[in-house]
């Protein structure tokens, strides 16, 4: 191991699929998976084929009978000592999380730290959420019961190779359902450790599958008809078309799409919490996260909060303190995107392009944060997403103009605002077309138990990811009414 930014292995690390309870690597096509540290090969995985598909979920399907007649409680026990090995082995797994997403050690930490508490969550519902009982008429009693669905699956995006998937694995798995992940095969690596804390944790064989693959296994998982839900969290694009293609099948879908997030700045808004907040927002995970500022939509004079950001992110250096961009291509992808920018009008005012890399991390895939200033609305760097470390700002009027512009994007995501007028702050709040909205936040994430989940072209399905709103996702709520004695009573129910 070399130490300096990260642990970069010597060796190839070999990634397999997990399929019940088996560690195996499958005898379909193998690829590579690159750190976007050094741009090299730091391991290797296959697809899966569509036998090894039917047969992971032929595994799952019979773990399934025991598994969802295992108690709550004793479900919940298993959870507990994930939770314990997973902070045992917090570092290892967030090194894992850096070496093949690029993010720094701390990002991958606190990606972990954010699906413990969703698995904090999960341990919470034995005793949250008993379900209700009432006498409905003499004798007659109604009652709800949460039941399991039995296989359910999980596509998950490469920018957080623990957080996303924790999002649902402790949800899905304590409710009682097995459940079938396909991690990104961009950042499969972690996967492989999750499945091992699992099982060491005391989880049944075939409870937890992890299939390693890409577009073709997808759609194995999602046409197999033994799965009953699908997660998909990703690009738009592929969340629609998975969306599409469950619920063509009948399945409930739930997928979880891209964003352009928008910040509000007002002149009144305090320029070190501005300057902070907007910058950490936009350069933090090198812009690859669905929470990222992309647009600022500067009010009136802003000029001081504006420099206070440009100040942060021209501090904010590649390496320690920002990671890398997840491909080559993507690098061009971006750069492009700044020319294009710049030829539609927008004035350069930080460019964090050509900048050098981190010593010892050539060969890896960096840009430096880059601000464009006086971006048109309509234009390609106000309407797309460009997820890198790339702030656009817009200038408008005023706050009406503003939330004008944020609401004709169509993406739902996020929005936030800085300003110290409460009023104005409730005027975004109330009208932003997004999901989850901030005030003096640059990255609204909620916080267990409020749940995760955009709107427009960010969310296709209904309910949320995390927190309660995702409790009827994984569940089935059957309705039991009893009568054990002849009442004299009678009426239309009885
Ligand atoms: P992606 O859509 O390219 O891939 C996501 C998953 O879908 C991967 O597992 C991939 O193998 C699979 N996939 C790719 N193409 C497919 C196809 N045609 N059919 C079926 N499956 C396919 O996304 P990505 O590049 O890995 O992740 C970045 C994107 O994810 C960004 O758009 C980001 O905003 C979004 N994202 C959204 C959220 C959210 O909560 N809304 C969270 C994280 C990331």
């Amino acid at each position: 191991m070399s130490q300096t930014i990260i642990d970069i292995p010597n060796e190839s690390i070999s990634c397999p699929h997990l399929v019940g309870g088996e560690w195996n690597q499958g005898s379909g096509e193998s690829f590579e998976i690159f750190s976007p540290y050094n741009g090299e090969s730091v391991g290797t995985s296959h697809h899966a084929t569509t036998e090894e598909v039917n047969k992971a979920i032929y595994a799952a399907n019979l773990a399934s009978e025991s598994w969802k007649n295992t108690p709550l409680k004793e479900r919940t026990g298993i959870m507990f000592k994930f939770r314990e090995i997973l902070l045992r082995d917090i570092d290892k797994i967030s090194n894992m999380v850096s070496l093949e997403s690029g993010k720094t050690f701390g990002e991958s930490k606190a990606g972990v730290m954010k699906g413990l508490e969703v698995l904090e969550y999960a341990l919470s519902l034995q005793n949250l959420d008993s379900a209700a009982k009432m006498e409905v008429s003499r004798g007659v009693h109604c009652e709800y019961r949460r039941e399991p669905l039995g296989v359910v699956a999980s596509i998950t995006p490469f920018n957080f190779p623990a957080m996303v998937p924790m999002w649902t694995i402790p949800i899905a798995l304590t409710l009682g359902n097995c459940y079938v992940w396909k991690p990104s095969e961009k950042t499969p690596l972690t996967a492989t450790l999750i499945g091992e804390a699992l099982h060491e944790a005391g989880l049944p064989k075939g409870v937890m599958t992890i299939l390693n693959g890409g577009v073709q296994t997808v759609n194995d998982i999602i046409d197999h008809e033994d799965v009953k839900a699908v997660a998909f969290v990703g690009s738009s694009k592929v969340a629609k078309l998975v969306y599409t293609r469950a619920t063509a099948h009948g399945k409930r879908a739930l997928c979880l799409g891209g964003a352009k997030n928008h910040i509000i700045l007002l002149p009144d808004a305090d320029s070190e919490m501005a300057g902070v907040g907007i910058a950490d927002s936009f350069t933090g995970c090198a812009g690859q996260r669905c929470m990222a500022a992309s647009v600022l939509l500067a009010v009136g004079s802003v000029d001081s909060q504006i420099e206070a950001i440009k100040k942060r992110a021209e501090e904010t250096t590649c390496g320690e303190k920002m990671g890398a961009i997840i491909t080559k291509e993507q690098v061009e992808f971006l750069n492009q995107a700044i020319d294009e920018a710049v030829k539609d009008g927008a004035k350069l005012i930080l460019d964090g392009r050509g900048k050098p890399a981190p010593k010892g991390y050539e060969g890896g895939y960096w840009l430096a944060p880059t601000i464009l200033d006086g971006v048109k609305p309509g234009s390609k760097a106000a309407m797309t997403e460009l997820f890198g470390p790339v702030l656009s700002i817009i200038r408008a009027q005023n706050i009406s103009e503003a939330l004008e512009i944020e609401n004709s994007n169509d993406y739902g995501n996020a929005c936030s605002v800085f300003t110290n007028n409460g009023a104005m702050a409730e005027l975004v709040a109330k009208n932003a077309s997004a999901g989850m909205v901030g005030i003096n936040i640059g990255v609204p994430v909620p916080r267990e138990p409020f749940s995760f989940g955009g709107i427009n072209e960010s969310k296709f399905g209904y309910g949320d990811i995390t927190g309660s709103n995702s409790l009827n996702f994984w569940s089935d709520i059957k309705k039991v009414t009893t009568k054990w004695q002849m009442q004299n009573d009678h009426n239309w129910m009885s």
